[in-house]
């Protein structure tokens, strides 16, 4: 189990850890903790390098497995290197690019839900931009322009995010914090939910921001219909 160093320090860009696992072709390793983020829930996994016995490895992928998160390197490492250390180093523009396109889509959702009770059937988040799909029938341009204007709205009160974590039992007692349609609440010994103070709670385990100020400015870039009661909303940052 790696921890998710990623969650308790979300702002931190590099950090030291201990090369614990390889896997069979050596081209990915596994570190006691990491502050890369694997690739889930509609974020991208992050990038960087690796400094290991001196040289630099880059990440090209981080993905996650029973626990475990993997970083595949550009090369193979020499399985002698288990229990090395290692230096890590997140490219951290595009980490930070995606967390606010993340939270944004936060903020969109939780206007959504107060405003229309739209669940999510899908989301994407890139480093310029992001998606999300919501079980709605009706997208006129009175609902985007009300969507968009209550979302900055709310980006102006500079809301606190606030991340905790809850018991699988705790979990079960809110159903309301499911915003993905079909879906059931997670079913891991801890769960995280994801506060933005006064507007909107639910279980995400991404990486977000720790106040909807540093979004900036949230345009709807475009919209489509995929299907009677399903939305698509394209969203960019300004
Ligand atoms: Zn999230």
């Amino acid at each position: 189990m790696t921890e998710k160093y990623f969650y308790t320090e979300p702002y931190a860009r590099d950090f030291e850890a201990e090369i614990v696992a390889f896997d069979p072709t050596g081209l990915a390793i596994a570190l006691d903790k990491t502050l890369f983020f694997a690739v889930g829930g509609g974020q991208p996994g992050d990038l960087g390098l690796l400094t290991i016995e001196g040289e630099d490895y880059t990440v090209e992928d981080v993905y996650a497995a029973d626990g475990t998160i993997w970083h595949k390197l550009d090369r193979a490492l020499p399985a002698e290197f288990k229990g090395k250390g290692a230096l890590g180093k997140l490219d951290w523009e595009r980490r930070y690019a995606h967390m606010r396109h993340h939270t944004a889509l936060h903020v969109l959702n939780g206007v959504a839900y107060n405003d229309f009770g739209a669940l999510v059937s899908g989301a994407q988040v890139y480093a310029d931009r992001a998606r999300i799909d919501f079980t709605m029938d009706d997208l006129a341009p009175q609902r985007i322009e009300r969507l968009e204007r209550e979302c900055n709205e709310a980006i102006a009160k500079a809301l606190r995010v606030i991340p905790r974590e809850v018991t699988l039992a705790e979990a079960a007692e809110m159903p309301e914090l499911v915003r993905t349609v079909n879906a059931m609440p997670p079913q891991t010994a801890k769960i995280r939910t994801i506060e933005i103070e006064g507007l909107d709670r639910q279980f995400c385990g991404g990486t977000h921001l720790a106040n909807i100020s540093e979004i900036g400015r949230l345009k709807i870039a475009g919209t489509r219909s995929k299907g009677k009661m399903n939305k698509r909303i394209e969203i960019v940052l300004e």
